[in-house]
């Protein structure tokens, strides 16, 4: 299949346009001046149901949507269109809307990045121990966008963004030289973005260079459910597969990061070939999502979605919780609603899909898991635990938060028992001054 792209400016020659209504449409020329946009004809064809938009999730993951911005933006955006011809007054608009949505969640641009010889390496993030993320700088964008995804700003092109690196002789010689590091987990945008040739770029001085403490290479990438033809008929998909097996070959494990938001995603013929070649070669696929709001947001929905992985020969992996940038109030849910829909749907399956973990809060300190609420002397806590942590020592401590109901993210949470501080925060530092709590970047996106 021959891949159609459609955006803001041409998705009036969607074929099934005519199926939204005059509040839909408008909502695309509103938020999708400020939010990117981009879907494709394998997500229009064969994931959404267009006589059901009003409750598809795929439309509502891919088409911008009016409750994606706040009803001042919307209006404001909308008068600009009305009022103004030029585009570069209706840029400026979106630009200003853009700057009052948390476009770069804290420390994502500057913290983390590694340096060698006193310099620093633009492309590549590394913050846990044993994990570098490494951004190609020709994998920054993606087959389709999603309406939720922390990203969006490289996106729309409002980025000073840096992470983008070409030099994949940095990425040896930094692994190389951090005999710490066994995995390189590959994010973007979407990797799979890159022919085969330019991926094979990255990866053939890695597994050419015989680097010991080199175990795992991860990608992280929507291809499988947004372009799955990527790994069965795109013309580059056969040397694709023999560029997978070639790292197999050498004794590297190679996993892909799969990012699935709904069932709907596995049941075409074309990702079910697609997993199918994937597994056949040893390639691992483990998956990821967030939870949202209007997308995800119930137990049975993840029950069905860790079954059919597990069914596909896939690992559940990560329920994350979305980030605090863009359109997060359309999306979010909070702790307590996230917790449970995991615990729900993760009593609903057997231990084979009990893979997965979650639900999870990528933040400055680390990954942060929410394991519960719990009574103690009949007054409700959150029981958090950290997955991964700025501080190898942090991993796997539980720890208490106050309860709040509304709480959506780590920065509204409280340590509990009256203490001033979580255990991981420095001494002397005073919590509003700091932005700890920030999301981080990471590769739950793609
Ligand atoms: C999540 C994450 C990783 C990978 O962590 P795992 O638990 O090993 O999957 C690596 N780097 C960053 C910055 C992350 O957020
Ligand atoms: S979530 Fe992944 S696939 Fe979706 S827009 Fe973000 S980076 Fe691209």
């Amino acid at each position: 299949m021959k891949m159609q792209a459609y955006s803001l400016h041409n998705y009036k020659s969607i074929p099934q346009i005519n199926k939204l209504n005059s509040q839909q449409l408008e909502a695309i020329e509103v938020v999708g001046n400020v939010l990117p946009f981009k879907v494709n004809n394998y997500v229009i064809e064969q994931l959404i149901n267009w006589d059901n938009l009003e409750h598809d999730p795929i439309f509502k993951l891919t088409f911008p949507q009016k409750g994606m911005l706040t009803k001042k933006h919307y209006e404001l955006m909308k008068n600009c269109i009305l009022t103004n011809s030029s585009k570069d007054a209706i840029k400026a608009c979106a630009n200003k809307i853009r700057n009052e949505l948390n476009p770069h969640p804290a420390g994502q641009l500057e913290h983390n990045v590694p340096e060698i010889n006193g310099e620093k390496i633009e492309g590549m993030q590394h913050k846990y121990r044993e994990t570098v993320l490494f951004f190609p700088s020709q994998g920054q964008t993606c087959h389709a966008y999603c309406t939720f995804c922390f990203r969006w700003p490289q996106f729309v092109g409002m980025n000073e963004l840096k992470f983008a690196s070409k030099e994949a002789s940095l990425l040896q010689a930094y692994l190389t030289s951090h005999p710490e590091v066994t995995d390189v987990l590959f994010t973007g945008g979407d990797p799979m973005i890159m022919k085969a040739k330019i991926l094979a770029t990255y990866i053939e001085p890695l597994i050419n260079s015989d680097i010991k403490n080199l175990q795992t290479i991860r990608i992280g990438t929507k291809a499988l459910a947004y372009w799955p033809y990527k790994f069965v008929t795109d013309d580059d998909a056969d040397e694709m597969l023999a560029l997978f097996e070639s790292v197999i070959k050498k004794g590297i494990n190679l996993s892909i990061m799969a990012h699935f938001s709904h069932p709907v995603e596995l049941d075409t013929p074309i990702v079910k070939e697609a997993i199918k070649r994937l597994r056949a070669i040893g390639v691992q696929i483990r998956t990821q999502s967030p939870i949202l709001n209007h997308i995800n947001n119930s137990p049975d929905i993840w029950a069905e979605m860790w079954r059919k992985q597990v069914n596909l020969n896939c690992i559940p992996y990560y329920m994350f919780i979305p980030r605090d940038t863009g359109a997060q109030e359309y999306f979010a849910v909070t702790l307590e609603k996230a917790w449970d829909v995991f615990r729900k749907a993760y009593q609903s399956v057997s231990g084979v899909c009990r893979t997965v973990r979650g639900p999870s809060m990528s933040c400055q300190p680390g990954k942060v898991q929410v394991l519960g609420i719990t009574q103690i002397n009949e007054k409700k806590y959150f029981v958090l635990r950290m997955l991964q942590g700025r501080n190898p020592d942090w991993a796997a401590r539980p720890f208490f938060a106050e309860y709040d109901k509304n709480a959506i993210w780590m920065d509204d949470l409280k340590p509990a028992f009256g203490q001033k501080k979580f255990f991981f925060e420095n001494e002397g530092e005073q919590r509003h001054l700091t932005p700890l709590f920030k999301s981080n970047s990471e590769e739950e996106a793609a």
